[in-house]
């Protein structure tokens, strides 16, 4: 009997674990609404009437970013392509780097894509990898790689949030096979990551994908739809969102870009805030500049992320430790009938 009960204590202990485990332990004696576990990313659509007319709104943007970025856990700031307006234009190109170098000076993690408007003439990159090329991240530490190799026109890179692995896939502007390709080999070397893809052009107004769109989801996220819980674009004028459930895993994918705003996009930009114990990721459009959220359906929401961080990380014991602990407790019942 004494092995029967060490038995079922030990079960007991176990499913006591696997359902409070020891990191909600902690984070609930915090009295803060934004605990360890949450996190933020930060998302700058289309700034190429900025670097153009107004760079000082684009710096007003990433200063905002430095200045709150403990605050919010930001754990990584990701830009929509169309850095620029003009590809051949040296001088936006110096205030696009230097509206950048707020983020490079401050220690936040962030990358960035061709857009259309990066391109200086066909297949021409030279000034947006001159300005943002591989040599600018390569040492860092969340830096994972880029292709074709030697450019910076698509990128990979890592982040941790909420105990969990994360990759971000950068595409450039209408990304060919080879660079899907490229993409498929390298997430299979992660299996474990979850994966946001960023590129330019994706999503229409109408929430329907473009045909560059589909290309990139029947080529990348559909078989990584089990990685795959975010794509993220510009380029068209306005906001959309769309979620799909491919194999039970869903997929949000949501376009941004302001640029048809005065003064160039009057500095909107969107904070995604990840809430792993809520399985939540709170979007909101908010301007610097202005001091100001948009707060109409499409631009603040809630999405699911139930597949985005298992909140339960031994879930997949819970239930056979739960039957077991049960029907030991009904099998000593059974075998002393009338218990002292
Ligand atoms: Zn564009």
């Amino acid at each position: 009997m004494k092995s029967q009960s060490l038995v079922t204590a030990i079960l007991l202990g176990l499913l006591l674990f696997t359902l409070f485990p020891l990191n909600s332990l902690i984070t609930s004696v915090s009295c803060s609404s934004f605990d360890s576990l949450d996190f933020s990313i930060i998302i700058l659509p289309d700034t190429q009437y900025y670097s153009r007319d107004h760079p000082e709104i684009f710096t007003n943007q990433t200063q905002w970013v430095a200045d709150n970025a403990v605050d919010l856990n930001v754990v990584f700031v990701l830009h929509l392509g169309d850095l620029v307006e003009n590809g051949d234009s040296v001088s936006q190109w110096e205030n696009a780097a230097k509206s950048m170098s707020i983020l490079e000076d401050s220690g936040v993690s962030w990358e960035v894509l061709p857009g259309n408007h990066e391109f200086a003439g066909d297949e021409n990159l030279v000034n947006y990898n001159n300005y943002f090329g591989v040599g600018n991240f390569s040492g860092k530490s969340w830096f994972g790689g880029s292709y074709p190799s030697g450019t910076n026109n698509n990128n990979f890179c890592f982040f941790s949030g909420g105990e969990n692995e994360f990759l971000i896939f950068n595409f450039q502007y209408q990304p060919s096979d080879a660079v899907l390709a490229w993409a498929n080999t390298t997430v299979a070397q992660y299996p474990s990551s979850r994966v946001i893809v960023v590129t330019h052009e994706y999503l229409g107004l109408d929430g329907e994908r473009t045909e560059e769109g589909n290309h990139i989801w029947n080529n990348f996220v559909v078989p990584h739809a089990d990685q795959v819980f975010l794509v993220l674009c510009g380029h068209i004028h306005g906001e959309a969102n769309r979620t799909d459930v491919v194999n039970g895993h869903q997929v949000h994918q949501l376009l941004s870009d302001y640029q048809d705003s005065e003064n160039g996009g009057n500095g909107w930009l969107r904070i995604f805030t990840f809430y792993p114990q809520e399985e939540e990721i709170r979007v909101k459009t908010f301007s610097p500049y202005l001091n100001s959220y948009e707060t109409d359906a499409n631009s603040q929401f809630t999405l699911s992320a139930t597949n985005v961080i298992p909140e339960f990380p031994f879930l997949g014991f819970t239930l056979p430790i739960a039957i077991a602990t049960i029907a030991l407790i009904f099998y000593r019942k059974k075998l002393s009938p009338n218990p002292k």
